[in-house]
């Protein structure tokens, strides 16, 4: 694909945009807010010099990386040509379906429009649109440029082709692309989530404390990162709406998120973002110091 548009310059935005434009593709980077363009472009050039530093990619790559990106405040500027809209806006079901409505305006009637949606129904942001069978999700994973993953998530109508395209495509990325269907948590959120919060009941009902419960998962399991570490990185916030996302999904109180977990959110103790969550950040070294809360 010549000319892909990435709505949304975040946190993945920027790394959705670095990966499709360091495999050659032209990529429109389009978001409502200049300051968070600025600083995708920033963040992808500074990702990018560490890839060179690595020795993963060569000069020439970085400047054609950089080169193959245009960034837009205006969707309607931005998305023209697009042969694949990928949305990597915030986590708002409204906001989603507004975007949509207009990528199914605005886009060419070939255009496959994809999101990278955490935990919205896929069949519910087809459904707003003209082309459900057009409509994907392309689940990447946090880095981008580094994760291998790419969770393909079929809408009730995506089509075959649609979805044999985005795996290819995905495939060339140098990612992993796994197909899966739609229902909430895909598959990544609805194994991982239950297992953090797992995790966070170990700690509530004094089971094992936090470096303990984290130590088990990374020696016993061969885990990079401990389930505590992991959701502290996600943001607790995030990870407390995915779970309340499969609880009324399913309705199955299998899912219900613990009581703790429920309490820090509310209390802004949301992991490394608010530079307090099972750990504590505060210090801005690389050191994990259990939060003084869960020190005994
Ligand atoms: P973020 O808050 O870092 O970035 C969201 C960006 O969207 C912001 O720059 C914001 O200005 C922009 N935006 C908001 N409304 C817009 C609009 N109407 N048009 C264009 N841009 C708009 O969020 P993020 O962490 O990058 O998450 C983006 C999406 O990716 C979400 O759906 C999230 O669930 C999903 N996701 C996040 C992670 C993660 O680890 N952060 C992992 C996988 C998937």
């Amino acid at each position: 694909m010549q000319q892909i548009a990435v709505i949304g310059s975040g946190t993945m935005g920027n790394g959705i945009a670095h990966v499709f434009a360091q495999y050659g593709h032209h990529v429109s980077l389009i978001d409502i807010n200049s300051g968070s363009l600025e600083k995708a472009l920033s963040t992808i050039s500074k990702n990018l010099e560490r890839q060179l530093a690595k020795g993963l990619i060569d000069e020439n790559t970085k400047a054609q990386a950089l080169a193959n990106i245009t960034t837009y405040t205006n969707i309607e500027e931005g998305v023209k040509n697009a042969e694949l809209a990928v949305e990597a806006a915030s986590e708002n079901v409204e906001l989603k379906l507004n975007i949509f409505r207009q990528l199914d305006q605005l886009c060419g009637q070939d255009t496959i429009l994809a999101t990278n949606t955490s935990s919205i129904s896929i069949t519910r942001i087809a459904a707003v649109t003209s082309r459900p069978q057009k409509v994907i999700g392309m689940h990447f994973m946090n880095p981008v440029p580094v994760m291998k993953l790419v969770e393909v998530i079929r809408g009730y109508s995506t089509s075959d082709e649609v979805t044999e395209k985005i795996m290819s495509l995905a495939g060339k990325l140098d990612k992993e692309p796994v197909e899966v269907n739609d229902y909430p948590g895909f598959s990544a959120n609805r194994i991982l989530m239950p297992m953090i919060n797992e995790a966070v009941y170990c700690i509530f009902e004094g089971v094992a404390g936090v470096e303990e419960t984290d130590t088990v998962m990374k020696l016993g399991m061969a885990h990079p990162m401990g389930p505590l570490q992991l959701a502290d990185f996600i943001g607790l916030d995030v990870c407390l709406s995915i779970l309340r996302v499969l609880q009324e999904g399913f309705g199955n109180p299998k899912y219900a998120p613990c009581p703790l977990l429920i309490n820090m959110v509310t209390a802004g103790h949301l992991g490394v973002k608010s530079g307090k969550g099972f750990y504590d950040y505060s210090h801005g070294g690389k050191e994990l110091i259990v939060a003084e809360t869960f020190r005994k």
